[in-house]
């Protein structure tokens, strides 16, 4: 029983897709289901192209046939066939015509095939009734033009049906059985001759549409294939930007058409670039993969997911019923985060965060769309990862307004904007300043101060960052120059800027041109900075620091916080982040972070410096615990230049602040 049903769906599928022009049914190259569709596509495309002229040579043909009949005694049966004929063919050719105007379908049913192989049987059996109904009562001349009608519309039918085997069967094999009969009829020996031919003609006839529809089917997956690749990544498999242009733009038609609203999701990774860095490029492009089937998971069935760009991913939700669906997913997407990804036997922890736009409501053109997808994702990556952001108005405003602040800070160091304050370290043991870190700040003409945290970023993104920092160390070194021998400058450093090859020199002239001893500059860097893609920073380090350069490690705490790091450049000064200063006093974990940070410091023999200090009793409990130095608001917040010397001379500044 089983295997009896078991065929019958076998041999039922394989009818199925004989019928539906499958070539696999005839040995041509097996397809899934998509692109058999797609192929179907292309050979029903060409049928209708041929459509009405074949149309109208049948109209004709039928009606030659009248004339040739006309003193026939089968007139009259002949009249009513062709009458039937023409009309149908008419019929048909004026359906196909109108369905050639709208746009060509990328996918094409079977169903829709079986239809086509059906006409094509029915026209096909129609023409196989000449030869039987009205050959034998034909004069010469009438079966003359029998006979080169059947011909005609054999040829002419392989010939539109050269790309979809069956239907050219489908519509010459009723011709060949009403030839057949038609001579199988008559004794005449030279119809048999006629038979024979039409046997050689047609077997020639068939062979070369198998030939032809084989290399057809052959060329349009190769077609296919090719736009795969134009619009895949070939990393994750997804759409990439080319096809998510294409899905947003017929969003933006049918929007436009119908009304259908939609959603666009922007997603970009925090701190993937750090991933890649830390653990290499196949860790980073085996993450990614794995983030993309994550990501696709959490989509509605038809909606693809495209990675747009190297950590950016995004999805178009068509028909958009509420924006409650659009949060829905892009929850989804940030959930698909929770659990750690494992990558090369490590555990990776990601994390994304999504801005939504919503079309019409945020923008109809897919300038604005992306734009404001783009705005509202920098508000929601300002916020921490994992944060979904709808877009505001007030996205659009600070969009507008960074780009504002960038072309402003163009000509910020031209007209003398920029200027340095100086922000001490104190010694604990000595209770004496040691040194100054130079800070950057910008007095815009319109704003006022503008804090580094906000211009830093878009000098590193526009590349202003090498003009501004070369500025910032000369000056800083030129400072320092008036100052006492002993007090050393600390100069912050973005990672971009070691994408500089003339950073060294940049720093041997300011040091030269400021007339000051190297050890009495100190570089401060942070984590992200020692990752492999700053292959060249360790070199330029290390060349700083044979020179006698020293090098503190910013913000230590916050970035990957390995301690690999410490192996890999002979720093001077790790310097703790304020946050753990922050919450030492009252978390203990904090506590313990700080502790074991100084203690790790001093075997190490390098010095320590806790940033942050604003109480008396976080100093004290540092001064304990054996932080070297201190820098804070308790001690002094940054100061002018020229506030530096009158700040040196303050004495016993420790004992007035533990007071
Ligand atoms: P940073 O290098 O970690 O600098 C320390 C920041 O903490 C400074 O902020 C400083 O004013 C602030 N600070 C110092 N003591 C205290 C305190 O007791 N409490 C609190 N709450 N904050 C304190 P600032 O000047 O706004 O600088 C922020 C960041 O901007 C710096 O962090 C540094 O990463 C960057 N930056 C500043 N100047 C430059 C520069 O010339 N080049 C580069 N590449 N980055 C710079
Ligand atoms: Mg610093
Ligand atoms: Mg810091």
């Amino acid at each position: 029983m089983l295997l009896g049903s078991g065929m019958r769906t076998q041999t039922t599928s394989y009818f199925a897709r004989l019928f539906a022009g499958d070539l696999s049914a005839f040995g041509g190259p097996v397809t899934d289901e998509a692109v058999a569709g797609h192929i179907r596509a292309e050979q029903m495309s060409l049928v209708l192209g041929y459509s009405v002229g074949i149309m109208l040579a049948n109209a004709c043909n039928a009606g030659v046939l009248v004339v040739a009949l006309w003193h026939s005694p089968g007139l009259k049966l002949a009249l009513i066939w062709a009458a039937i004929v023409a009309g149908a063919a008419i019929a048909f050719g004026l359906q196909s015509h109108a369905a050639r105007r709208i746009t060509k379908p990328q996918f094409v049913s079977r169903r829709a095939m079986h239809r086509l192989v059906r006409n094509a049987f029915i026209l096909g059996a129609a023409w196989g009734t000449v030869p039987v109904a009205f050959f034998a009562d034909a004069s010469t001349g009438g079966q003359l033009v029998i006979t080169c009608l059947c011909s005609g519309m054999l040829a002419g039918g392989a010939l539109a049906f050269a790309t979809i085997p069956i239907a050219a069967i489908a519509f010459t094999a009723p011709i060949f059985a009403g030839i057949a009969i038609c001579l199988g009829r008559n004794g005449d020996p030279a119809f048999l001759l006629i038979a024979f031919l039409v046997v050689v003609y047609g077997s020639v006839l068939l062979r070369s549409v198998f030939v032809n529809s084989i290399a057809f089917a052959r060329r349009v997956m190769r077609q296919i294939e090719a736009e795969r690749t134009v619009r895949q990544d070939p990393l994750t498999h997804l759409p990439n930007r080319v096809a998510f242009n294409e899905t947003l733009d017929a969003a933006l038609k049918r929007l436009a058409l119908s009304g259908e609203e939609f959603a666009v999701l922007l997603l970009d990774l925090d701190r993937f670039k750090e991933v890649n860095d830390k653990f290499g490029h196949p860790a980073g492009d085996e993450f990614l993969v794995q983030i993309a089937s994550r990501l696709q998971r959490c989509t509605r069935a038809a909606e693809h997911v495209a990675r747009i760009g190297g950590d950016e991913f995004a999805l178009v939700m068509a028909n958009l019923a509420r924006p409650e669906d659009a949060l829905e997913i892009a929850e989804r997407f940030v959930a698909a985060f929770d659990e750690p990804f494992q990558i090369e036997g490590r555990q990776i922890v990601g994390a994304t965060s999504v801005g939504i736009v919503l079309a019409p409501r945020d923008g109809s053109t897919q300038l604005d769309i992306m734009k404001n997808a783009d705005a509202a994702l920098y508000r929601a990556k300002k916020a921490g990862p994992g944060t979904v952001c709808f877009f505001e108005e007030t996205d659009d405003r600070s969009s507008r307004d960074r780009k504002a602040l960038q072309s402003d800070l163009e000509g910020a160091i031209a007209r003398d904007e920029l200027f340095l304050v100086f922000q001490p370290f104190l010694d604990l043991d000595g209770n004496r300043i040691t040194g100054f870190e130079a800070l950057l700040r910008w007095q815009h003409p319109q704003r006022g101060l503008v804090p580094p945290s906000e211009f830093i970023p878009i000098a590193e993104e526009t590349g202003l960052i090498h003009e501004i920092g070369e500025w910032v160390v000369r000056r800083a070194c030129a400072t320092v120059a008036e100052w006492p021998e002993e007090i050393r400058v600390a100069v912050n450093f973005s990672a971009a800027q070691f994408h500089n090859n003339g950073l060294l020199q940049i720093i041997v002239q300011a040091l030269a041109d400021a007339k000051i001893a190297p050890h009495r500059l100190e570089i401060e860097i942070t984590e992200s900075m020692l990752l492999s893609k700053y292959a060249s920073a360790a070199s330029v380090l290390n060349a700083l620091l044979e020179l006698g350069v020293t090098v503190a490690l910013d913000d230590f705490g916050t970035g990957f916080s390995s301690l690999t790091y410490l192996r890999k450049l002979p720093f001077s000064r790790i310097k703790i982040d304020q946050s753990f200063i922050r919450d030492m006093l009252v978390q203990p974990d904090c506590a313990a972070i700080v502790k074991s940070v100084i203690g790790l410091a001093r075997d190490l023999r390098i010095g320590v410096v806790a940033e942050g200090v604003e109480t008396a009793d976080q100093l004290e409990y540092l001064h304990q615990i054996g932080c070297d130095e201190v820098q804070g608001y308790l001690i002094s917040r940054p100061v002018s230049a020229d506030r530096v010397l009158a700040l040196l001379e303050t004495k016993k500044l420790r004992a007035t602040y533990a007071a």
